[in-house]
């Protein structure tokens, strides 16, 4: 067994209270009712030979190795099957079974080769180390066996026999090696929810299959390493153990793409990455993971990543490598300078939701004790933003409900405007493991996402609305609970001011609300809307997971609080299996706003207007805090068109590439004297700037991640960092040059803190979360564990409140020139603007945007699949190459903005919303028509983009 390798031990105890005694090899047990017995023998620290259990999947029986003997009963039955019953006398260690397992074992190793010494997995085979445990020492049948090769189909009906399927970059299958227990496949099944493996043929001639003879990356497989982590041989195996060798030691830290927050074993052979292995003590993956933090770290390493600091005077200079020390001076020379000649407020910076909570922290730090102003927002103002507004006015704070595990108690999922299979997908195999389970399954969506019909999985009512009329949709739903009488009455009286819940009943009774209306102007049928929000009223717990298909519009503050009025008025809030859940889309953004990366608030969401709060920093900070909010993004980018936004200091975030309207983007940076780019490539936004800081990646540093469930997560240094300096050391530096009296040593004393002057932080500390494993805020003396459920027994703010939510439609609008509506998202394999991503073996799965059109819509311009297309609106045109596909409704067009090449930005509008200027990406009237090829200014920047890459890279070699 590997150094590192955990052991598993079959089938978990059942969670039932009744108790049940046995006797094992003559030890006594006492364990909960429904226990297996190679459980409860486990409990007793008696080890039963197994091949085919894994607490990964349920226990299927299959290896014949954990056999046990029960007085008074007949037979050898399987122990990982078999429930302990009172007073059961087992036997694990017979002569009788000892020579059963030998006999089964050496069949195994029969049809395996014997190639141990040259085997990857060597020292971290189960099949090896069972065979000791079993004590086979001779095989009398040879090794020959079967090698149970795989089958290509290479046509319709011609196939290629493969000794091995290579086709996955990440992860090798030799079928040679198989001992088809079937591990993988129920891992596939039961873990991820994907279905993508089969076995075919009986017997010798059986195998793993993944789809019909098909390649691993040509079938449905989506690359989670499931199966990987469940094979007990060397069948499936990561590439980067046949090439690097079994890892030695690791770390456990958390995944640094998405808001799911999943807990990694970093494994390492001496200082080099050899995989990350989900952990299974991971509160929020389970462990689980999907094919980006399992695999796709190789961005880490990748040859553009600039290690250096760089300045240049003007942004058509090349790129100059300087010493840190040098860069830095210049910043704060620069910094200095604009303020002196501009004022105090010509300067800000952007905060990362990719870094960690104390480099957050320091970067809203600098800004508002070192810049003196509060000119500081961050990329949550381009998605979740209104769910901070909305959620804090109608509940008192600006987070999610629920913990995950609360899906386990769901009866109705309601899901709005997101897709989380592609976005979320740890999080998302859990909700279809409950909703095979038979949960019920609400969907509204442009789109008909992954989930809406899958492997299993049928929702109840997908409700295909148009883009933008979320408002109208989720209040005509409360419209029929509300006229039918559905409200949980009980529960409003007591949770909510009544009065204001009177007041919005009779406003959402209104005949403009009703579902007949509304469906017409959302092209919805009617009925859907009343099926949906009679089963979300009276089908038992239900809780609703929504995106930013919700946030990302005109009125996305609006549709945040209507979704909250729909939780309150069916009491579908304050215990598990409910709740308002957004799936926070980047790693840190829950963490990156609570610390106090808005303009109008310090952290922990206190505005900047309050007196005692800036008491409390103005005493530790030793200076007058500014009590007027500061600009917000595009506020500074529209001060800094009219001449009086300076400087920008800009960490972690490709503003260029993810905010809207690219060319105001382009615009406001252009007109600025000193832009500093803080990350770990060249990105969009560094073609703007004038100072580039390297950062470091996660694996490089010590610090925390707050997920969508407010779970607070160790990220743990994995490596040093190649850059010489770890994000927070960067920014104290600059903060030093600067004259700030900083001195933390180490992260963990931001931690304290945050901790000291943040109330839902207050029992937060390093130590305590090495010991906790990790903690959902609030955590503090009222809930020294942390709360996983919130809202128990009565809202943060009170009673919750009511309000009313008026539907405005849009001001972006179709017509004859623009008649399709883009709405876009994301891709499984991709992240974001795709600057990990696309420095992985990911781009195998999506090396380009596509724009998803509908069949109809096609036709009617003469598209074909895989034809270029001119994608037009108001603000710009890009190509990028057809999709057809009923998965979009007709007179909806989607895609995805991943690659800098396609920039979906320049299509989208500057619309935002109205309560906090989140972007509406998600409704842009658009024109789509043949095109011969990329469009000019694509051609064009990605010569520049080439360009700018090569200097750097040749600058940086030298
Ligand atoms: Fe990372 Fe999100 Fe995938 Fe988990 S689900 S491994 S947090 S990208």
């Amino acid at each position: 067994m590997g150094l590192v390798q955990e052991i598993d031990y079959g089938t978990p105890a059942s969670t039932s209270e009744k108790q049940v005694t046995l006797t094992v090899d003559g030890f006594s047990v006492t364990v909960p009712e429904g226990t297996s017995i190679m459980r409860a023998s486990m409990e007793a620290g008696i080890a039963i030979p197994k091949l085919c259990a894994t607490d990964m999947v349920d226990a299927f029986g299959s290896c014949r190795l954990c056999l046990v003997e029960i007085d008074g009963r007949n037979g050898t039955p399987s122990s990982c099957t078999t429930p302990v019953a009172p007073g059961m006398v087992v036997h694990t260690q017979t002569g009788r079974l000892k020579d059963i397992r030998r006999g089964v074992m050496e069949l195994y190793i029969s049809d395996h080769p014997l190639d141990c010494l040259t085997c990857a997995a060597n020292g971290d085979c189960e099949l090896q180390t069972q065979a000791g445990v079993v004590g086979l020492r001779d095989v009398r049948y040879g090794y020959e066996g079967d090698n149970h090769v795989f089958k290509k189909n290479d046509g319709a009906e011609n196939f290629k026999w493969m000794a091995k399927d290579e086709s996955n970059p990440y992860f090798t299958y030799d079928p040679s090696k198989c001992i088809v227990c079937s591990r993988c496949v129920r891992a596939c099944e039961e873990v991820q929810g994907t279905f993508a493996l089969t076995i075919e043929g009986r017997g010798f001639d059986s195998r793993v299959s993944p789809g019909m003879h098909q390649l691993f990356i040509d079938s449905e497989c989506v690359s989670c390493g499931a199966c990987v982590q469940a094979c007990p041989t060397a069948t499936l195996s990561e590439k980067s153990v046949i090439k690097i060798g079994q890892p030695e030691h690791s770390v456990v830290t958390t995944c640094a793409y998405c808001g799911v927050g999943c807990s990694f074993k970093a494994e390492m052979r001496g200082d080099e990455l050899v995989r990350m292995v989900p952990y299974k003590d991971g509160k929020a993956n389970r462990g689980h993971s999907c094919v980006k933090g399992r695999f796709a770290y190789g961005y880490s390493t990748h040859k553009e990543r600039i290690l250096n600091p760089m300045i240049r005077e003007k942004v058509t200079d090349p790129w100059r490598e300087v010493s840190w020390e040098e860069a830095l001076t210049h910043t704060a020379n620069e910094f200095r300078r604009i303020q002196y000649q501009y004022g105090r407020t010509s300067i800000g910076g952007i905060t990362s939701s990719r870094c960690t909570n104390e480099e957050t922290y320091l970067v809203q730090k600098l800004i508002r004790q070192g810049f003196r102003n509060n000119n500081v927002d961050t990329c949550a103002r381009v998605c979740h933003s209104p769910t901070g507004y909305g959620l804090g006015q109608t509940f008192g704070t600006s987070a999610g409900t629920q913990d995950f595990d609360s899906i386990e108690k769901t009866d109705v999922v309601m899901i709005i405007g997101a897709n989380p299979t592609d976005a979320h997908p740890v999080f998302a195999s859990r909700m279809k493991k409950r909703l095979r389970k038979g949960a019920k399954l609400i969907v509204l969506d442009p789109r008909r996402t992954d989930i809406v019909r899958s492997a299993h999985i049928e929702a109840q009512h997908h409700l295909p609305l148009k883009p933008g009329t979320n408002v109208a949709v989720v209040t005509a739903l409360a419209h029929v609970i509300v006229t039918e009488g559905l409200f949980d009455e009980a529960f409003i009286r007591e949770r909510c001011d009544w009065d204001e819940f009177q007041d919005w009943a009779s406003f959402v009774a209104l005949p403009e609300n009703s579902p007949e209306v509304v469906g017409q102007l959302a092209n919805v049928d009617p009925e859907e809307i009343r099926g949906a929000a009679r089963l979300f009223a009276t089908g038992g717990n239900g809780a609703i997971y929504y995106g930013l298909g919700v946030t990302e519009h005109s009125q996305g503050s609006t549709t945040v609080i209507a979704i909250a009025n729909l939780a309150m008025a069916t009491g579908n809030i304050g215990r598990p299996g409910v709740g308002v859940n957004p799936l926070r889309g980047q790693n840190n953004v829950q963490g990156s706003c609570d610390m106090g990366s808005f303009p109008h608030e310090l952290p922990g969401y206190r505005h900047v207007s309050g007196d005692a709060v800036r008491d409390i920093y103005e005493s530790l900070w030793g200076v007058k805090l500014d009590d007027e909010p500061g600009l917000r993004i595009p506020n500074m980018l529209d001060a800094a068109v009219d001449g009086s936004f300076k400087g920008l200091y800009v960490q972690g975030e490709d503003i260029l590439q993810s905010d809207p309207d690219t060319k105001h983007v382009a615009a406001g940076l252009a007109a600025m004297e000193c832009v500093v780019v803080h990350d770990l490539f060249l990105n969009e936004t560094a073609n703007y700037a004038h100072v580039f800081l390297p950062g470091s990646t996660f694996l490089e540093k010590d610090g925390t991640f707050t997920n969508a469930e407010r779970r607070i997560n160790r990220v743990r240094k994995v490596m040093a960092p190649k850059n010489g300096l770890a994000d927070w050391e960067v920014t104290q530096k600059l903060a030093q040059t600067m004259g700030l009296d900083w001195n933390y040593q180490h992260p963990s004393e931001i931690m304290d803190e945050i901790a000291k002057t943040t109330p839902s932080f207050a029992k937060v500390s390093f130590d305590y979360l090495d010991k906790m494993g990790s903690v959902q805020w609030p955590c503090n003396e009222q809930a020294p564990e942390g709360t996983p459920i919130m809202h128990i027994s009565g809202f943060v703010r009170g009673k919750g409140k009511f309000i009313r939510t008026e539907y405005v439609a849009t001001d972006e609008r179709t017509g004859p020139r623009f008649p399709l509506l883009l709405t876009t998202g994301r891709i499984l394999s991709q992240y974001n603007v795709g600057a990990q991503t696309r420095r992985t073996d990911n781009v195998m799965w999506h090396s380009e945007d596509r724009l998803e059109i509908h069949p109809h819509d096609a036709e009617n311009r003469g598209l074909r699949d895989g034809d270029w297309v001119r994608l037009t609106s108001r603000s710009g045109e890009t190509t990028l190459r057809a999709l057809i596909t009923d998965k979009v409704s007709p007179g909806v067009v989607y895609t995805t903005f991943h690659h800098p090449d396609t920039q979906a930005n320049v299509i989208t509008t500057d619309f935002s919303d109205w309560a906090t200027n989140c972007p509406e990406y998600k409704v842009t009237a658009v024109q789509v028509g043949a095109s011969n090829g990329p469009s000019e200014w694509q051609l064009d920047y990605d010569e520049q983009a080439r360009n700018s890459r090569r200097i750097a890279t040749l600058e940086a070699a030298e």
